[in-house]
């Protein structure tokens, strides 16, 4: 499988919840998978590209 291919099928996973997250850099919200943030996981901003982390408990 390709990583294409591996990458739709995690973007096609619909059991994936997702929350609301504000990028520390610009301000931009956007939604991230909450596993990513359960887990603590670099997250990309889509406005300003920047990688962040959310914590869970703030
Ligand atoms: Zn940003």
């Amino acid at each position: 499988m390709s990583f294409f291919a591996s990458a739709m099928n995690r973007f096609n996973d619909k059991s994936t919840s997702t929350s609301t997250v504000t990028c520390p850099q610009c301000g931009s919200k956007s939604k991230q998978p909450s596993s990513k943030i359960s887990r603590e996981q670099a997250m990309l901003c889509p406005s300003c590209k920047a990688l962040f982390v959310v914590h869970p408990r703030g």
